[in-house]
């Protein structure tokens, strides 16, 4: 709904009524919100009439682009046949059943059964009363300990807040909640540089041993994390590291889990990060891409060894007035399969996601302040250092992040700053053109930034 105001007063009215998430309300009334009206694609509309180019998919999540038509259409006809109804207490209906078919079929193999949330934190706070719940069942209430890790990202909720390792969340609000451990994450750059990524891969999969033996296995139900770390810079483990990580979880008898919250539905040129990063989880988690962000939906992907105990269980008591929203459910269907169907997520692996990783080197890779180009699928990164020859970071973490984003931000291209890590994760319709297109501004952009920090 728009109603006919300007930019300066929707500017007004936010500032007076709106909280905004992980936003300093100073700086953003000083500078004043912008207002974005319209998306088409890959780009983005202001209420000045600017087109911006949107290499973040919104939050990492609309995967198939803005301003599909038939997605609000599918919308339109569930809420007039069925605008709501629960899935407690023995009843469903059509839109869940056929998306829970679905994403059974594009899901890995052994993973029939999905439980179904409003958002990736309620994916992961229902992923750990679910594996907590899971033990209990089978007599092991005290096996009850999760392992996240540093950095990583799993929600604002408190469980998520605490199970991630964004330590500037746990200073508010007193998190970690009891029952939370972190190890470091696999970052080559900042930790291995005096091995091979591969041998780096290895030993950062012995932390996670470590952990639960400190821990004691009896105890630990669980170890989580992304594929790849989206919001911790997009830190992208080496090859040897998941496949440890899993041998390490089977030998101690820990379930692993895999927040897909980003990587699922594409984002690294498979169906899921799992797949593109090779190890198999007991759970995982997703939302955002599934249904591309036009309906608030997640899923939580089980498992047949946690499936099973769990209906064999009894009542897990848990579940959202939300869950399995009709509206959404049939959203999330028509989007995913538009997915696969329209051969989206093939497209990613195939072309656009070569082509995207190429293009990213080859633009960023000759840059004094730019080091550590990395990137797969369409989810790519690069660090911004002061000496590339040191590998030597800037003192202030974030400052020069900031600075670029900003920088990019003014030239109508979004990218994001995760410190002084630099981001991308475009809709995955993004053409070859698109990327060229991207690629070239964001290359002015940097040219600037580094004129600027010299
Ligand atoms: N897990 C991961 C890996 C995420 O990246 C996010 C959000 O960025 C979440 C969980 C939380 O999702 P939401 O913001 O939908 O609650």
């Amino acid at each position: 709904m728009q109603t006919a105001r300007t930019t300066e007063q929707w500017r007004e009215l936010d500032a007076a009524h709106h909280l905004h998430p992980f936003t300093d309300p100073h700086s953003l009334n000083q500078q004043g919100a912008r207002v974005i009206t319209r998306g088409e694609g890959i780009h983005l509309w202001d209420s000045e009439g600017h087109k911006i180019i949107d290499g973040m998919a919104g939050l990492w999540c609309v995967n198939i682009g803005y301003g599909r038509k038939d997605l609000p259409e599918v919308a339109r006809r569930q809420m007039e046949d069925l605008a709501y109804y629960n899935t407690f207490f023995k009843t469903t209906h059509p839109a869940v059943v056929e998306l829970s078919h679905l994403l059974s079929e594009v899901a890995p193999e052994g993973f029939r059964h999905i439980f179904y949330t409003n958002s990736g934190s309620e994916s992961v706070d229902t992923m750990m009363r679910m594996v907590r719940h899971f033990w209990a069942v089978q007599g092991k209430p005290e096996k009850k300990v999760l392992i996240g890790r540093w950095n990583g990202y799993h929600g604002s909720t408190i469980g998520g807040a605490s199970l991630g390792g964004m330590t500037y969340m746990h200073e508010q609000g007193d998190l970690p909640i009891p029952g939370i451990e972190h190890v470091e994450q696999p970052w080559w750059y900042k930790y291995g540089k005096d091995m091979t990524p591969e041998e780096f891969g290895l030993a950062a999969a012995r932390w996670v041993e470590d952990k639960i033996l400190e821990v004691g296995p009896e105890r630990v139900a669980a170890f989580v994390g992304e594929p790849i770390q989206g919001a911790g810079g997009v830190i992208i483990p080496p090859s040897t590291y998941w496949p440890e990580v899993e041998r390490i979880c089977r030998k101690y008898d820990v379930l692993l889990v895999a927040d897909e919250v980003i990587c699922g539905f594409g984002r690294t040129g498979e169906w899921f990060g799992q797949q593109t990063m090779g190890f198999r989880p007991d759970i995982f988690t997703t939302a955002k891409g599934l249904s591309s962000g036009y309906l608030p939906i997640g899923a939580v992907f089980v498992g047949d060894r946690v499936a099973n105990v769990l209906v064999a269980g009894g009542d897990f008591n848990h579940g959202f007035t939300y869950s399995g929203h009709p509206v959404a459910a049939a959203v999330a269907h028509a989007n995913v399969k538009a997915l696969r169907d329209e051969g989206i997520v093939d497209r990613v692996k195939n072309e656009t996601g070569p082509y995207m990783q190429e293009r990213w080197r080859a633009t960023f890779g000759n840059f004094d302040h730019v080091d550590d180009v990395r990137g797969v699928g369409l989810i790519q990164g690069f660090t911004l250092v002061r000496n590339k020859a040191t590998h030597e970071l800037f003192p202030e973490w974030g400052t020069a992040g900031t600075m670029c984003r900003d920088i990019f931000f003014e030239n109508n291209l979004i990218m994001r700053a995760c410190g002084d890590h630099i981001v991308a994760a475009p809709p995955l319709v993004i053409t070859k053109a698109e990327i060229d297109e991207m690629l070239g501004v964001a290359g002015r952009c940097l040219e600037r930034f580094e004129k600027v920090v010299r």
